[in-house]
């Protein structure tokens, strides 16, 4: 799968029942078992599945920060954000309050917009609701109005079939060289993405060959070095004039997350002078719950040159907000002068290597039954913790499974000591690595 997936935005007011219906439309999905400690799912953006469809849908209240209070300020922010970045925006409307003033003003906002817009009146609990309570909307003057309950579940199905309707049509499959190795370049506005990528691009020894009907905002380009061919993608999209830095941040992170989607190597580049911040993190931490490898690029690194305090700060900054991506290597570069970009490549072969390794189950049992003898596992509910068997269940990233008398009693500390002991003796010390814990029959 490499064309981007289509984003889709809900809007409106609070308390008009965004959550509800964000809710209901991504439990649907199944649950993934993510052992990955410090991976925190952030319920303002999540994968929904419907009908051999998928998508990412944002709960774009939940990602305006300044909390919930601005009303026609806020939701107009929202439908501006939305109408940039979004393929289809959900506008939800709440039938038990009726319409009001800030209603007439985000639709008319809408209309300059060309974007698919589903007009959305929730809080209709059923049939009986639906002549009474919907009536008021068509003051409104858009049709169709769409009908829903997000807590009661009437009219989901018929609105969820709608919009995947309204989805743009899934994009032919790029016809990627064998084994092309997928590389994002992740980070806020202005860490240097572009810059990274031109310098990429213009370095010697590389192929560039253009990829065509990729993606509507992104550019890819397709690398050929040392008989190995890479993706690389770019998130930093178009500029637009007069857009704001902060209204840029806030949104950049959907591009991210559609990128994460079609990439095996995530680059998360971070700003020297700026350190870390809370998006960053979130992006790291995106990262990890779509299972991608991991490489830190602190750039600007010649902003720092001189300055030995500030660099030991930046670097504990790092270990410090997410210790949970210890294994990522991490560079300190500069897009600007080309310090440290001649080490990227090697380390995304070698990421690139442990992210797709492979292991026969003979010599995982073998590690299985090592870990075991040098540090018996502990008791759980009176019985001692037993394990039979593992095998590797996938790659990107190394999955493993493995089977015990009690999967429950399988504790943190113990887990810990188990993926490390995977970590050393299967020489996945650089890339994310899962081990799924069962019970067997
Ligand atoms: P948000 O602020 O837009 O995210 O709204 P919430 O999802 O938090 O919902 C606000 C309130 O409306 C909550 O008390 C919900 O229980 C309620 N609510 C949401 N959807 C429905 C619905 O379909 N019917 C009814 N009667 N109440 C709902
Ligand atoms: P993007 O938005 O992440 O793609 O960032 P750009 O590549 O457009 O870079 C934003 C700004 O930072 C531009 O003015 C670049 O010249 C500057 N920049 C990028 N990399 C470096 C670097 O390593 N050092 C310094 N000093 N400036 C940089």
């Amino acid at each position: 799968m490499s064309s981007p997936a289509a984003i889709v935005a809900l809007i409106g007011r609070p308390n008009v029942g965004k959550s509800t219906l964000f809710n209901r439309m991504t439990r649907s999905r199944k649950a993934i078992v993510d052992p990955t400690p410090g991976v925190t799912r952030d319920r303002h953006y999540d994968r929904v599945e419907w009908k051999e469809r998928s998508f990412i849908l944002v709960d774009t209240g939940g990602i305006d920060e300044r909390g919930g209070d601005v009303m026609a300020g806020s939701i107009r922010s929202q439908a501006l954000a939305a109408a940039e970045e979004a393929d289809v925006i959900l506008l939800l409307l709440d039938a038990k309050q009726g319409l009001v003033p800030a209603d007439y003003e985000v639709v008319e906002l809408l209309r300059r917009v060309q974007k698919k817009i589903l007009y959305v009146v929730n809080k209709i609990d059923g049939p009986e609701q639906e002549q009474e309570l919907l009536l008021p909307f068509y003051e409104l003057g858009v049709e169709p109005l769409w009908v829903v309950s997000a807590e009661h579940n009437y009219g989901f199905a018929t609105l969820m079939d709608g919009l995947v309707e309204q989805l743009p049509a899934e994009a032919a499959p790029l016809h990627l060289p064998d084994q092309t190795v997928r590389v994002a370049f992740l980070g806020r506005p202005n860490v240097g993405k572009s810059s990274m990528i031109n310098r990429i691009i213009g370095a010697e020894r590389m192929v560039v060959s253009p990829v065509s009907g990729t993606t509507r905002d992104s550019v890819d380009t397709l690398l050929s070095h040392k008989d190995r061919h890479y993706l690389l993608i770019d998130t930093a999209g178009i500029r637009r004039k007069g857009k704001t830095t902060e209204k840029l941040e806030k949104f950049s992170i959907l591009k991210a997350l559609s990128a994460l989607e079609r990439c095996d190597i995530a680059v998360v580049m971070l700003d020297a002078e700026e350190g870390l911040t809370e998006q960053d993190t979130k992006i790291i931490g995106y990262t990890q719950e779509q299972g991608r490898a991991l490489i830190l690029l602190v750039n600007k690194w010649d902003l720092v040159a001189d300055d030995r305090k500030r660099q030991q700060q930046i670097l504990e900054e790092i270990g410090r907000a997410v210790p949970f991506v210890g294994f990522a290597p991490l560079l300190t570069v500069s897009a600007l002068s080309g310090y440290g970009f001649k080490r990227l490549f090697p380390v995304i072969g070698a990421v690139y290597r442990q992210f797709t390794a492979t292991f026969p189950t003979a010599a995982l049992n073998r590690l299985l039954t090592d870990a075991v003898a040098h540090h018996s596992p502990p008791i759980y509910k009176n019985k001692r913790l037993k394990f039979y068997y593992t095998t590797q269940l996938s790659s990107r990233p190394p999955t493993f499974v493995v089977m015990s008398n009690s999967s429950k009693g399988v504790h943190f500390s113990y887990q810990r000591y188990l993926v490390n002991r995977y970590r050393e003796g299967l020489g996945l010390d650089r890339v994310p690595l899962r081990l799924i814990f069962k019970d067997k029959a």
